[in-house]
């Protein structure tokens, strides 16, 4: 597979660049014998303005990301869109939790089993439910963040405690690459550990959601099992 470029690939038109994404995510899907509804498309909307998420939304989307809690709280607001569902997929911060917890519908990533016992605090005081994802550090890089997969079985029995959140996964994020081709390995890690905790289902434990690709290198993550895609660029282009 030839590295893509995605500055010939993004046109100006949300809508166009949506329609690309979803054939090329049906494409990777049925190369690799994956029905297409399995995956999830998440619209990373992060520093966009609320007019290019109400773009998306006329055509058709629905799951939004975004990678700060301020930002992310101050769009569900704005928005207010009954179907959108929100997905918080950046850096956490303890003392941020309480701007999103309690209308958020998923959050990507948590590292740490202190964060769990903080949205479920604040989700529980407003009678809100919360999907979350354990992310991984899949890419041996210090300034990703996210728990060892060593650390998964721990974390995984400390979220049996909580029960305004369901555990529906596992997030991974792979090194920055011009060939996705090359961050393969790290996609085939992910699938392993989420494959390898299966036993642990059970109560709010339900592992059945990989989130893993970006504009990028989504193609190969769907390859490699991914059911959440996370695309920015290749829908709202570039970002400042
Ligand atoms: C920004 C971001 C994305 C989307 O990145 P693109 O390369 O623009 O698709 C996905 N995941 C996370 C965690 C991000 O912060």
């Amino acid at each position: 597979m030839h590295a893509l470029n995605l500055k010939t690939m993004v046109t100006d038109d949300i809508k166009t660049n949506l329609e690309e994404i979803r054939n090329r995510i049906t494409a990777a899907a049925e190369r690799s014998g994956r029905d297409p509804k399995e995956i999830t498309l998440i619209a990373v909307s992060k520093t966009k303005p609320n007019e290019a998420i109400l773009e998306a939304i006329n055509a058709g989307q629905l799951h939004f990301g975004e990678n700060r809690m301020q930002e992310l709280q101050s769009k569900m607001d704005e928005i207010d869109h009954s179907g959108a569902q929100w997905h918080m997929i950046g850096t956490m911060q303890s003392n941020k939790i309480k701007y999103i917890a309690h209308r958020v519908n998923w959050i990507h990533s948590v590292g740490k089993a202190k964060y769990l016992k903080e949205i479920d605090k604040r989700a529980n005081q407003n009678n809100h439910h919360v999907n979350v994802l354990i992310q991984v550090n899949i890419s041996d890089e210090d300034q990703k963040s996210g728990c060892e997969i060593t650390d998964l079985e721990a974390i995984l029995s400390k979220a049996k405690d909580y029960s305004n959140i369901t555990v529906k996964g596992l997030m991974g994020m792979a090194r920055f690459v011009d060939d996705p081709e090359e961050v393969r390995d790290e996609f085939k890690l992910l699938k392993s550990a989420f494959d390898a905790h299966q036993h642990l289902n059970g109560g709010n434990i339900d592992l059945t959601e990989l989130s893993m690709g970006m504009s990028n290198d989504f193609e190969v993550a769907i390859e490699e099992g991914s059911t959440m895609v996370r695309i920015g660029s290749a829908i709202f282009g570039a970002r400042n």
